[in-house]
């Protein structure tokens, strides 16, 4: 497996941007749709994910159970390095264990997105509904909803 980490590394740093974003903001290619009035764009859904710029897919990254805590720990530091020069990041929690963290990061491959060159993009996992929150536990959304939802929290704990 350590062999094949090695050669994923090296496929992370590939995925890389190659050139630093040119800062004069590129518009993304629209499905035709001009019969519509010219504000669609704040509404339009990507086209993309995030997969298809970077040139990673899921499929390339072993399942969390079959690597150890140290070759998680180099993936998703070399991911998340390389999501950066894509001006992308996510809401995960510093605090979340990292097989998850890995997986929730291999997670974004399928995510659509538009790559941006003026301002940084964050993927927010969260659903911030707790009990289908992918982070689950890990996530603040359970924090906002015991601040937000008090006179709903017994529902909440005794739901299920
Ligand atoms: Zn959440």
């Amino acid at each position: 497996m350590e062999a094949y980490i090695k050669h994923l590394l090296t496929d992370i740093l590939e995925a890389e941007r190659p050139d630093q974003p040119v800062l004069q903001y590129a518009y993304p290619e629209f499905i035709d749709d001009s019969q519509e009035e010219d504000d669609r764009w704040p509404d339009a859904d990507p086209v993309h994910s995030f997969g298809y710029y970077c040139g990673l897919q899921q499929e390339q990254f072993p399942p969390a159970h079959m690597l150890s805590t140290p070759q998680l720990e180099r993936l998703c530091a070399a991911f998340s390095k390389m999501m950066f020069t894509w001006n992308l990041d996510t809401d995960i929690p510093d605090d979340i264990p990292t097989p998850k963290k890995y997986q929730l990061l291999v997670s974004t491959l399928d995510i659509k997105t538009e790559i941006n060159d003026s301002s940084l993009t964050t993927f927010e996992l969260c659903s911030f509904d707790p009990p289908s929150c992918p982070m689950g536990e890990y996530c603040t959304c359970k924090q906002f909803l015991q601040d937000d939802a008090l006179e709903n929290i017994d529902d909440y704990q005794h739901g299920e």
